[in-house]
């Protein structure tokens, strides 16, 4: 599924661009799971119902499935065909957590294409931020699932939007975004409380694609990868050291990809790092949480780095709470795009004289009024 943030309408920018930003999600798509499975499958129903409720300026829409050739982006075939044919072995399922079904599949599929949909429109369609109202799935290596994982989004869509991006190409010129000579480079940042390992394996020696990962130290995955940059956190964390390592994190990333800054960013606002959760083990206030959400979409914003944001883990005692972390997440992402959009709305001099408008900023061009 996928839901459309409407906004008001603007002043200026508004003339030229329809006010819409995207968010995705397929929570139609539910696992049949055994009676007292650990994982919270109705927390995503849930927050859609919550989104649809709080935030009216959000338009729902289903995600379409990831195609086979879309998954071999980040997936070997015999993976792929082992879970599209439910032939993966007791093992592998154990590993994920899950039970093969014909269902597992298609919402594996469907959460792959919400984050590739949220990519395409935060970078393709120049909304600047867009969202999946599930995905996150960091545990999925190449050739297995892991900890309740099957397949890898943001690595599937990444590798999508590098094949993709010479769609935004200006009429004559380079790819925005992207300087001569180099394809686009990708960001991805991981504040799921655990670390996103699948996606570190992935892109282990491509260096087109920044991988930064803030995880719990003694948490899972107990073998951990090697991402690009990996800050581990003890148990019983608050929120103002993890803040204060976050800002850390963020500079010094920025700071390694200043030869090529990145065009297009993953954001994995896990909301397991809260005090509450089950399995998180840190100690993060909601407001602590928020605060961290605003941080990273200041931190790409002021870049002017589009951004797809997906919800990854979440496993409070109380389900609701998950939920309402979420939901926050979702409403900042919400202000996120409508500061994007402020920022973005060209000037009439950048009026070309066949009418195309071009965003000056990130020299994409903008589409015509409806
Ligand atoms: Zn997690």
């Amino acid at each position: 599924m996928q839901a459309v943030f409407a906004a008001p309408q603007q002043s200026r920018g508004a003339r030229l661009r329809s006010a819409a930003v995207l968010a995705f999600h397929s929570n139609h798509f539910v696992l049949p799971l055994p009676a007292g499975h650990p994982f919270p499958m109705g927390r995503y129903a849930a927050l859609r119902h919550a989104v649809r409720e709080g935030l009216p300026g959000v338009r729902l829409r289903e995600a379409e499935p990831a195609s086979d050739g879309e998954l071999a982006l980040a997936h070997e075939p015999a993976w792929i065909g082992a879970v599209v044919e439910g032939t993966t072995s007791v093992a592998q399922q154990r590993e994920i957590g899950f039970p093969w079904s014909e269902a597992m599949v298609q919402r594996a599929r469907r959460s792959v294409g919400a984050t590739i949909q949220a990519a395409r429109a935060a970078l393709l369609a120049g909304e600047g931020v867009a969202a999946n109202l599930a995905g996150g799935t960091h545990h999925a290596y190449p050739h297995k699932g892991s900890g309740y994982c099957v397949f890898n989004d943001v690595a599937v869509a990444a590798r999508l939007m590098q094949a993709e991006q010479h769609r935004h190409r200006r009429p004559g010129g380079r790819a925005a975004g992207v300087p001569p000579g180099r394809g686009l480079r990708v960001l991805v940042v991981d504040l799921d409380v655990h670390q996103g390992n699948g996606t570190a394996a992935i892109f282990r020696d491509d260096p087109s694609v920044f991988t930064l990962s803030l995880h719990g130290q003694r948490n899972f995955p107990f073998r951990k990868e090697a991402s690009d940059l990996d800050v581990e956190l003890p148990d019983g964390c608050t929120d103002r050291p993890y803040l204060d390592a976050l800002n850390q994190a963020l500079s010094m990333a920025f700071e390694r990809m200043a030869d090529h800054p990145p065009g297009l960013a993953f954001y994995l606002a896990g909301a397991d790092p809260h005090a509450d959760d089950r399995l998180g083990r840190l100690a993060l206030s909601a407001e602590g949480l928020a605060e961290r959400d605003r941080h990273v979409l200041a931190a790409l914003g002021e870049r002017r780095i589009p951004v797809a944001v997906t919800m990854a883990g979440g496993y409070g005692r109380d389900i609701a709470t998950t939920v309402a972390l979420q939901r926050r997440t979702v409403e900042l992402a919400f202000a996120a795009w409508q500061r994007w959009q402020a920022g973005a709305a060209p000037s009439l001099a950048g009026a070309a004289a066949d009418g195309t408008m071009t965003d000056p900023r990130t020299g994409f061009a903008v589409p015509h009024p409806p």
